[in-house]
């Protein structure tokens, strides 16, 4: 009928605006690299990659030792670690609690620094307040505690432990905070909650976290890559391929002559990008449009809505959905990357999963086999779009730091974090062969590609041991 050849061409055309052939890819990592340069260039440069000096010159190596906490804002959660480290590259222990940020303190009219800090002072006051005397102070509260605190969000960094916010991203606008130094921000919530004895030794973003675990289990860790509620990368640059590093490397006490950026990576934007009428939209309708657009285009908290888009098209076009209430599928984020990642997942002979999904997110039922299937489809679409882009952008620092090439034989390790890598299988599988594709089998044997489960987190508690200064 009309009605299937008008959904058929809606998603024949998202396929065709989606399409990322190999020629498309190695555009975008050329790209990528030319950002990088650009971003290395100068302080406030032009362009959208920041390429943040972390002034984390010197990642664990192993034989840090003692109890330190962590802080790991960024995404939907934030969690508070403890870890006990072994010295020999053992964590000994590990106990973490992860709290769910009340949307009021993400953005709207209570979405204040002072609300936000508090709420996670308080978090942490009580998590601190559970493992007295377990964390080795023999609970006399007289040894000070050190933490360290992954901020997942662009900030220009002014040594290793303070740092001024230069924009929220993600779900985050608290417009206050912007330009504030988070770690007095968090240090004066803390002391207002009692927490005098505890203090901030490093300040770093997931990204680099996830690089200090990477390389904290294995020496031959290159780079990090987050694939979560966003994403972000940050590999070890050597300092004199740093143009805009202000003081000499010797000021900072860099004796190893490498220097970890921070990309943030997800302000990339190039012509080259495939877009399609659906991520203009929720570019405009997003807390930050114009900003963040390789990260709309490949992370967790976007793909789900990109799909409810074009679901939403279909809608209107024929009568496959339901023809009927169409107000779940015009609610921004009811559709969610994990109901992608279960849909595209479906194994069931009947699609089974994908119509529970449509009734029970988008209130869409009575669908059949057939429109099921283009639903896979569209997840398909889109969860490969966000993959391969993924992959060209780690291909892009692989170049940029010479690794990966044709007669390259040492061993390079990503470490990769986030909810969306490590819960969507096919999104992994699809990264993980266009890496192979882009690089050629032989370079790809050597790169290895390692989940580094909550490295960020983990990580914070890393730096802040190799920056300790008891
Ligand atoms: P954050 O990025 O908030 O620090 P995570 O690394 O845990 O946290 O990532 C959470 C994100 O991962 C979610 O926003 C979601 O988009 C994505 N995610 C979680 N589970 C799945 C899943 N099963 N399939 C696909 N994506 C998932
Ligand atoms: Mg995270």
């Amino acid at each position: 009928s009309s009605d299937v050849e008008a959904a058929k061409r809606v998603v024949s055309d998202l396929r065709d605006a989606c399409a990322t052939p190999a020629t498309t890819l190695d555009a975008v990592a050329a790209a990528m690299v030319g950002e990088m340069d650009a971003g290395l260039a100068a302080e406030g440069g032009s362009s959208k990659v920041k390429m943040i000096v972390t002034f984390v010159d010197a990642l664990p190596n192993g034989g840090e030792e003692g109890s330190f906490y962590a802080l790991d804002l960024g995404g939907t959660n934030f969690r508070v670690l403890r870890v006990r480290l072994a010295g020999g590259g053992g964590v000994a222990e590990r106990v973490a609690r992860e709290v769910p940020i009340p949307h009021r303190l993400m953005s709207g009219d209570d979405a204040t620094s002072e609300n936000l800090f508090d709420f996670i002072a308080s978090a942490l006051a009580e998590f601190v307040a559970d493992e007295e005397g377990r964390d080795g102070d023999g609970g006399d509260g007289e040894r000070m505690r050190e933490l360290g605190f992954t901020f997942s969000f662009p900030v220009r960094q002014t040594s290793i432990a303070s740092g001024k916010l230069i924009r929220w991203t993600k779900a985050f606008a608290v417009d206050d905070a912007v330009g504030e130094d988070v770690v007095a921000a968090l240090q004066a919530a803390m002391s207002k909650h009692g927490l005098h004895n505890m203090r901030v030794s490093a300040l770093i973003n997931d990204t680099v976290g996830t690089l200090a675990t990477g390389s904290y289990y294995d020496d031959d860790t290159v780079a990090a890559v987050i694939l979560g509620t966003g994403t972000n990368a940050a590999y070890i640059e050597s300092t004199n391929a740093i143009a805009k590093l202000s003081s000499p490397p010797a000021e900072l006490g860099n004796s190893s002559n490498t220097m970890v950026i921070n990309t943030e990576w997800g302000g990339f934007d190039s012509p080259f990008l495939p877009t399609t009428e659906y991520d203009q939209a929720l570019d405009a309708e997003s807390l930050n449009p114009g900003e963040q657009t390789y990260e709309k285009l490949i992370s967790g908290l976007y793909l789900g809505d990109i799909v409810r888009r074009v679901l939403l098209k279909i809608s209107t076009k024929s009568s496959l959905l339901g023809g009927g209430d169409t107000d779940l599928l015009t609610t921004r984020f009811v559709l969610t990357t994990p109901d992608v990642s279960s849909m595209h997942h479906d194994e069931t002979p009947d699609l089974a999963i994908v119509a529970d999904k449509l009734a029970e997110k988008l209130n869409i039922r009575g669908t059949s086999l057939e429109t099921r299937r283009m639903v896979v489809e569209i997840c398909d679409i889109v969860a490969t779009r966000s993959a391969r882009l993924a992959a060209a952008g780690i291909v892009g620092i692989l170049r940029k730091i010479g690794r990966g090439g044709a007669g390259d034989e040492r061993r390079s390790v990503v470490a990769v974090d986030g909810g969306l890598f490590e819960h969507y299988a096919k999104f992994r599988q699809c990264m993980e062969s266009t890496l192979e594709e882009m690089l050629g089998e032989e370079a790809a044997a050597r790169m290895f590609i390692k989940l580094a489960n909550d490295g960020s987190g983990l990580g914070a508690a890393l730096v802040a041991a190799a920056y300790s200064q008891s």
